[in-house]
């Protein structure tokens, strides 16, 4: 592993995110909320953006990208769906397409559920993946344009990745997803020690994040659908796995 990754809010609850190659000096965004906490980070470190890896057309992810391309002309990667509204893109990636940051290199999964276009990028050699609002620690994004059995189609292909892979989400929203997780899980001992985890980062104002994925697979409810015990919690005993996380979903959504 040789990137460099920081880590710090913008906006109420998003995650602002640099990726940095000593090698050659290249730094990426993932995403880009707010021009502000990224311009402060890169000033902080020294670094000069040379490219924003944009993972969906929402507001509150590619809010910043005209002042931070104004400001260092850098690369915008983003979605292949060319029909939202994303500014200043330089080149489209989809699913298989591998980005280069420098010399790391990220592969582009679909991850489509939460918006159709959503990406997410998987660094392999630095164990790192962004997958912005699909997997959350503890949870997952609302399913706005998707449907129920696409998002789980996407978070079944991140599940995938191995276990040592650390999961930099698009928002903070820990806190609130093992609150809602433990009323459908309250004896799962991975999340309890999650619990304990997270209140313990938020009491010393730390993010919570990245969290390891191998853990989310044993601790987080909606990548663990296909589970009999959790399909027997919310009243779907031997129902399809796509239904019992669109059950869990909407009661996240109630909750
Ligand atoms: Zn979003």
């Amino acid at each position: 592993m040789t990137a460099e990754i920081r880590v710090f809010p913008c906006l109420s609850d998003n995650f602002g995110y640099l990726i940095h190659d000593p090698a050659t000096k290249a730094t990426a965004s993932i995403d880009a909320p707010e021009a502000g906490p990224i311009l402060a980070a890169l000033e902080r470190e020294g670094w000069t953006l040379t490219d924003i890896l944009v993972t969906h057309h929402h507001a509150d992810h590619v809010g910043g990208i005209d002042e931070l391309k104004r400001k260092y002309k850098c690369r915008v990667l983003a979605p292949h769906d060319n029909g939202t509204p994303i500014p200043l893109v330089d080149q489209r990636v989809k699913e298989g397409d591998v980005v280069k940051v420098g010399n790391l290199s990220a592969r582009v999964l679909a991850t489509p559920g939460h918006t159709l276009d959503h990406i997410s990028y998987m660094f392999d050699s630095e164990h790192a993946l962004f997958c912005a609002d699909t997997l959350f620690s503890i949870g997952c994004g609302r399913v706005i344009e998707g449907t129920y059995p696409m998002m789980w189609d996407s978070l079944l292909k991140l599940r995938a990745l191995p276990n040592e892979t650390r999961v930099y989400c698009g928002h903070e929203y820990t806190a609130a997803n093992v609150k809602f997780a433990l009323t459908i899980e309250p004896d799962n001992p991975a999340l309890k020690k999650r619990a304990d985890e997270v209140t313990k980062l938020r009491a010393a104002n730390k993010p919570t994040i990245p969290s390891l994925l191998g853990e989310e697979k044993e601790a987080n409810v909606f990548l663990r659908a296909d589970v009999p015990s959790v399909a027997t919690a919310v009243g779907l005993a031997g129902k399809p796995a796509a239904a019992v996380f669109g059950e869990i979903r909407e009661r996240k959504n109630k909750s």
